[in-house]
């Protein structure tokens, strides 16, 4: 069988770190692992209307942002199928038919959905586009036969979604689509990056994070009022790494070379850990590392974002032959569906053989 991957983003702001360690740097990685027979990556601007209705320009305009993200990080339109959701019709017609497979108690029961209704504070007036989006992602994932699905840990309960539907469909049709497995990243920190306030979750939606396009001195300023530990008061003070955020985002971007080169006191993080843990170790230390070590990751990015950044219709072309590429993709399998469950009337010559026997 084809090893498949789809993943994607909502346009709904420029991509951010988060973004980069949950997602972005393995995807990297795996479209240059040579593993993958296809490497399909959207950008999910129909995802993003459904909380985003009354703000069309906003998605409008953040396509081109993650386009340039995207390209930045190192994804490659000759490796990857770069293409944007709403243009692939076909998905729409996938969700239709999923929507029987789903009942609205196991929609109110999935807690990434309800804690997003509680962030957007829709209370009781749930657009029911939103309400239904795990399923119009199920639609995204199955319409390309994904096999692996690299996402952030958020994701998860839409994977599980996704599962159910494959398996209800092919039990209960034919067996057409293929069951996707999820690819969470190496550690907890990277399945779902903090924002730079501490909150649980970086999130374009709360305005606390550090974008892959911010200049040098933006990271800097984020990094020096980054959210650590508030009992820290005195560098004699004993630390705490729990909910320290400075911290977690060392889990996610250092590695041991990253010693070797800015601060050779120390062997590893665990040493740091320690170190800070026992007291004697002051935050804006701790801090300066950090920028040291997240500045060198992000600044080929920032460069490579500088020069794609010249040539904007360039693009805009990459994301239409990509998006006519997937449509492609999607259609075969919209028209396999279709056979499945017998909506496939004008192409089953036997139907209209067996009928017109009946009248004959
Ligand atoms: P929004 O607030 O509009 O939902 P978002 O910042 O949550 O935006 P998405 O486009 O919803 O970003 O998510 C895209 C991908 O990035 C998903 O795979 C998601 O799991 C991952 N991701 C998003 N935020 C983080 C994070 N803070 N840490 C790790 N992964 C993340
Ligand atoms: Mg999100």
């Amino acid at each position: 069988m084809s090893k498949i991957i789809l993943t994607g983003d909502r346009p709904t702001g420029r991509l951010h770190v988060g973004h980069y360690v949950g997602s972005l740097r393995r995807r990297v990685e795996l479209q240059n692992s040579g593993e993958y027979d296809k490497v399909f990556i959207m950008i999910a601007d129909a995802q993003a209307l459904t909380d985003n209705f009354d703000n069309p320009e906003k998605v409008r305009e953040n396509i081109i942002e993650v386009a340039l993200d995207y390209l930045s990080v190192g994804l490659d339109p000759a490796k990857s199928t770069i293409f944007i959701q709403s243009q692939i019709q076909e998905l729409c017609e996938l969700c239709f038919y999923y929507m029987n497979l789903v009942t609205v108690s196991r929609l109110q029961r999935n807690p990434t959905v309800k804690s997003e209704i509680q962030l957007r504070k829709f209370e009781t007036s749930i657009p029911v586009g939103f309400f239904t989006y795990p399923i119009s992602q199920a639609a995204d994932i199955t319409a390309f036969k994904a096999t692996t699905v690299p996402v952030g840990e958020d994701q998860l309960p839409m994977l599980e979604q996704a599962k159910e539907i494959v398996h209800k469909f092919n039990t209960t049709y034919a067996p057409v689509l293929v069951d996707p497995e999820v690819l969470l990243p190496e550690n907890d920190a990277c399945r779902r990056l903090p924002g730079t306030d501490g909150k649980a979750k970086m999130s374009k939606s709360l305005g606390n994070c550090i974008y892959l396009a911010d200049d040098a001195d933006t990271v800097s300023q984020k990094i020096k009022t980054m959210y650590t530990d508030p009992l820290h008061l005195k560098v004699s003070d004993p630390g705490h790494l729990e909910g320290n955020t400075v911290f977690t985002y060392l889990d996610a971007f250092c590695r041991p070379e990253h010693f070797e080169r800015f601060w050779p006191d120390y062997a590893n993080l665990e040493e740091l850990k320690a170190h800070y843990q026992r007291g004697g170790l002051g935050d804006v230390k701790v801090k300066k590392f950090l920028e040291k070590v997240m500045q060198e990751t992000l600044e080929p990015i920032r460069a490579r974002r500088k020069e794609l950044e010249k040539d904007i219709p360039a693009i805009y072309e990459i994301l239409k032959k990509g998006s006519e590429e997937a449509r492609e993709v999607a259609a075969q399998t919209l028209s396999e569906v279709k056979s499945a469950m017998r909506i496939n009337y004008f192409e089953d010559m036997d139907l209209i053989r067996r009928q017109s026997e009946k009248y004959m």
